[in-house]
């Protein structure tokens, strides 16, 4: 397996050393195969939102198991799924299942493209937005952390029609427009960013997207694969009151199964085939496995304070988080939202991915060093995101600050 692992961001590239393998996980822990316990903020990157394994949704995929993996046709768990969807995300009226983030953001590109009869798109600096080769430029994540520049293998004329812009400037987005008239089919973008670290919208950002869009004939698309489900339980959109045309989806709503997904209007959605024109497929779409865990976990969020318990522990610890570095004479900046937070170690604010790069990534990289060393796994980069679930106790949150603060006084 090319450097290990079967997905870059798992690789310890960027803080050194080798990635850890897992034996198994529960609830805010994961164990690796010498039996060393982690807390875990990483959370599959993303889908452990209630805690690894809860147990309820380890029992109904019990059941569901029992009944087959898959049907390649039509299950009613699908329909089920697709109501909590649509009644949580407000721009969702119609919504296709699909088995990652990546398949659901190529699929929802085309779609753009299809209805406005537009091949152009712009996205933003530091945005990651799955592996597809439109895609693949300037993007975060994994591209980020290994500093690549846009993949090899990725064709001039696949990206020539990728526009980017920096994040939260809304200028820069309005030259685009202005130089490509009625060529630009929409702007996709994270509503926060979780893949170059951890970038909030500046007020006004959402809203004056979701109005060039319109002047201009675009659509404005939410990749709400990370944010969905997890910065509220109806998304960015949700939570900023800023309702785009189309949302792509995955990590939270496959409840650790494979799972992506993309909607929005009825009448754009209406185009995907067999109902329109527009082709996209999957053999394992929509199977019955994932959808249990997609179901049994968006049940599982949607009871009584759950955000509000999310919000109250993660901003607890990033304010922990901050404290330490502070105490011990280190520059930090960082945030949290709804079940993510994240940090840079440089001073803020940090409103781009530009501005994301002064972050000290040495420091970074022993930092994670001795939070490892001291049980807790955080990602393995300093452009990442991270992730707490309802199972992150105040213990679970008082040991990781005590890990902190420790961490930091060595590296004084
Ligand atoms: C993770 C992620 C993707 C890609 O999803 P995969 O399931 O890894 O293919 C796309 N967009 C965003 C915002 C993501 O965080």
């Amino acid at each position: 397996m090319p450097g290990g692992v079967s997905s870059p961001v798992r690789a310890f590239k960027s803080v050194g050393g080798q990635p850890i393998v897992f034996d198994r996980v529960k609830g805010p822990y994961a164990w690796d195969i010498d039996g060393n316990r982690f807390i875990d903020y990483i959370g599959s990157w993303g889908p452990a939102i209630c805690g690894h394994a809860h147990p309820e949704v380890i029992e109904a995929l019990h059941e569901a198991l029992e009944k087959g993996t898959s049907f390649g046709a039509p299950c009613e768990l699908e329909n089920q799924l697709a109501e909590m969807v649509i009644e949580a995300v407000p721009s969702v009226e119609m919504i296709r299942f699909v088995n990652s983030g990546t398949e659901a953001c190529m699929a929802v590109l085309r779609l753009m493209r299809a209805f406005t009869g537009r091949d152009k798109v712009i996205k933003f600096e530091g945005c990651y937005h799955g592996h597809a080769d439109m895609f693949l430029v300037k993007a975060g994540s994994g591209v980020a952390t290994l500093g690549l520049p846009d993949s090899p293998g990725v064709p001039r004329s696949t990206t020539a029609n990728t526009l980017t812009a920096p994040y939260n400037d809304l200028e820069a987005v309005k030259e685009l427009f202005a130089e490509n008239p009625d060529a630009i089919s929409g702007v996709i973008l994270e509503p926060v960013v979780g893949n170059a670290g951890f970038i909030t919208p500046e007020p006004g950002f959402l809203e004056g997207l979701r109005e060039l869009t319109k002047e201009n004939g675009a659509l404005l698309v939410f990749d709400e694969v990370m944010t969905g489900f997890r910065i509220s339980y109806g998304g960015a959109q949700a939570r900023f009151g800023v309702t785009p045309d189309l949302t792509t989806m995955g990590k939270v709503i496959g409840g650790g199964l494979p799972v992506g997904a993309y909607g929005g209007r009825a009448e754009i959605m209406s185009m995907v085939a067999p109902a329109g024109p527009m082709y996209q497929a999957g053999t394992l779409s929509g199977n019955p496995l994932a959808m249990t865990a997609g179901i049994k976990t968006l049940e599982l969020l949607k009871q009584e304070g759950t955000y509000e318990r999310l919000e109250v522990t993660t901003k607890r610890l990033i304010n922990g988080i901050m404290e330490s570095a502070q105490g011990a004479g280190f520059p930090i900046t960082g945030t949290s939202i709804g079940a993510m937070f994240g940090f840079y170690l440089c001073n803020g604010p940090v409103r781009n991915f530009e501005e994301a790069k002064s972050s000290d990534t040495d420091l970074f990289a022993k930092l994670h060093r001795g939070m490892l060393e001291r049980g807790v796994y955080l990602a393995p980069s300093a452009f990442e995101a991270g992730f707490t679930s309802l199972a992150h106790t105040e213990d679970d949150i008082d040991a990781t600050l005590k890990a902190f603060q420790d961490t930091f006084a060595v590296l004084k």
